[in-house]
């Protein structure tokens, strides 16, 4: 990083070259997870942040989802300020750590509403998009296909019309995830083009 900014004008061009801090949301079950980590396969330039839980580990996943944590432990990082945005949802706690990712890479979070609305407060330059289910039944087939049980299928499904509510005021992008190797390109082109923006912002010093 050059010298400190010394007007407005030069802060802004600062900014505009930072990293891009991108951000998934969208009800439970609409593919975010999946869609999130073949992005950031595709893309060299994405790193994924890696959540804590307190919720269980299901037995579909492998354990690398998330960092599982008990409840005790999750507070004590919350009392020592080690968390970027956190939320309860359904009864689990939820929290990205503040971030480490590589010098210049863009950032990229998996989460929910709440914690959306967090980030956002503090860095109202994210890009959020809202990753949508191409319907309420196959939102449905999806809850069911991972193993949820009758309890948190029809849990999730109750919370998905307010998550997207919520979502559609925070979110800058709208995605269907109605096959992830489609909704995975348009990403990868949204980000292309954001990109190609920050950069033309960035030249013009
Ligand atoms: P699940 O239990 O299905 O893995 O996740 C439940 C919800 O928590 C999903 O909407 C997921 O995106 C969200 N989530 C995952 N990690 C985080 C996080 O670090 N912070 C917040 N606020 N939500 C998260």
């Amino acid at each position: 990083m050059g010298s400190a900014p010394s007007n407005a004008a030069n802060c802004f061009e600062l900014l505009s070259a930072e990293p891009l801090l991108v951000v998934f949301i969208g009800p439970g079950g609409v593919g975010k997870g999946t869609l999130a980590r073949r992005v950031v396969r595709a893309d060299n330039h994405l790193w994924l942040s890696q959540s804590w839980t307190t919720r269980e580990r299901r037995p579909s996943e492998n354990g690398d989802e998330y960092h599982f944590v008990d409840r005790a432990t999750f507070e004590k990082a919350i009392e020592a300020g080690q968390f970027l945005e956190w939320a309860e949802f359904q009864g689990h706690l939820y929290g990205t750590p503040q971030p480490r990712a590589p010098d210049g890479a863009d950032l990229l979070l998996e989460i929910e509403v709440q914690g959306a609305e967090q980030v956002l407060a503090t860095r109202p330059d994210a890009e959020v998009f809202l990753i949508l289910p191409p319907s309420m039944e196959r939102l449905e087939e999806r809850l069911r296909a991972r193993g949820d049980d009758d309890t948190h299928v029809a849990d999730r499904l109750a919370s998905a019309p307010a998550e997207l509510e919520k979502g559609h005021q925070l979110a800058s992008h709208v995605v269907v995830n109605d096959d992830v190797e489609r909704a995975c390109g348009e990403i990868l082109s949204i980000l292309e083009e954001l990109r190609r923006r920050r950069r033309d912002l960035s030249s013009k010093d």
